[in-house]
């Protein structure tokens, strides 16, 4: 299938909406990465994101809405301070986990008893979602287990040929995920760290806590438990003032003829000298903005991605962190794929 990559106007939007609503894919921008959109009330067009992208059939998806949606005709919202949550965070990388009323399709939410509900504040996907005006299930618009798209060429390179349209909004802000919040009790409780920090919703809603992915505990946020971010080549991670055994690896890789790459924040970049090594950004919310299109410009030009860890701790940089340990294996550690 011919793939079209269009910019966002009233004509692609158009095109958008009548491919959507007639039961094809849609990959659509958004402020975090792109997405790859299906009508959420529409279980073969929903079964199609699964076979596409290769994803795991118990990952459920989030639906996505424009701002003026009314959530509770799909979700039951419980707490209060979910809809504080809402008023402060919504537009934005903020998804939250309620009750579903079943009304997106069960192949979405994997047979599952809740839905992740987001709004996103880039300009194109809401003028999708107003257009389509209904929920849009989407993950991020990559082959499983590769790195997220944060352009409409990453979009390509993995699902060019197998989906009709991208619709092009430009480079991703954000640059990771949305925060993943679970609002179905007394506390809220992030299963998947992002650009909404524990400390921003904690200010809101008066608490916060932070989901142990413990072995045996029940899963609430099942996409933890997969692979996920990496690059198509070797990787190894390094912790902050590990400087010195990366680029002892680094010296002996490209003395055995290997391309290798390193990726560390601004300020690690000086003890690399004139090695290749690439600044991901002076703080946790630049280095959260490239790490993903860093990572798959390094699986082109590099057979080595040697990645060391930022110095900071909380806030965005739990996100960063969370993405890089996924995309990037512990030196030493072994084979992780
Ligand atoms: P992706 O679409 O690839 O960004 O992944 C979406 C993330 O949201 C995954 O980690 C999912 O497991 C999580 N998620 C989606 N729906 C739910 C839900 N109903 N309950 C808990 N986590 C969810
Ligand atoms: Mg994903």
């Amino acid at each position: 299938m011919e793939t079209k990559i269009l910019p966002v106007t009233e004509e692609s939007v158009a095109l958008a909406k009548k491919l959507l609503l007639g039961g094809e894919l849609v990959a659509m921008p958004t402020e975090t990465v792109y997405g790859l959109g299906a009508n959420g009330f529409d279980p073969e067009a929903v079964k199609k994101i699964y076979a596409v992208k290769g994803r795991p059939t118990d990952n459920p998806l989030i639906a996505h809405v424009h701002p003026r949606y009314e959530l509770d005709k799909l979700v039951y919202i419980e707490n209060d301070y979910a809809l504080k949550l809402k008023e402060a965070f919504m537009p934005g990388p903020l998804t939250m986990v309620f009750y579903s009323k079943g009304l997106v399709c069960k192949e979405a939410v994997c047979g599952g008893d809740t839905l992740a509900v987001r709004m996103p504040s880039h300009a194109g996907a809401r003028k999708f979602l107003a257009a389509v005006d209904v929920p849009v299930v989407a993950p991020s618009a990559n082959l499983s287990k590769h790195v997220s798209p944060v352009t409409a060429a990453h979009v390509y390179e993995d699902l060019g040929g197998k989906i009709p349209l991208i619709l092009d909004g430009g480079r991703c802000s954000g640059g990771i995920e949305s925060t993943v919040l679970d609002v179905t009790e007394r506390v809220p409780r992030i299963l998947r760290a992002g650009l909404i920090t524990r400390e921003m919703i904690a200010s809101v809603a008066g608490d916060c806590v932070v989901a142990q992915h413990k072995e045996g505990d029940k899963i609430r946020s099942p996409g933890v438990k997969y692979g996920h971010y990496m690059p198509r080549c070797d990787t190894a991670r390094f912790a902050a003032g590990d400087e010195k055994a990366a680029a002892a690896l680094y010296d002996k890789s490209v003395a055995e003829g290997r391309r290798a790459l390193i990726l560390c924040e601004t300020r690690a970049r000086a003890s690399f000298g004139g090695r290749n090594a690439v600044s991901l950004g002076g703080n946790a919310e630049e280095m959260a903005a490239n790490l993903f299109s860093a990572l798959r410009e390094g699986e082109k030009a590099a057979d080595l991605i040697i990645a060391v860890e930022p110095e900071g701790s909380g806030g965005v940089y739990d996100g960063v962190l969370n993405r890089l340990c996924k995309a990037v294996g512990k030196y030493g550690e072994g084979e992780r794929r």
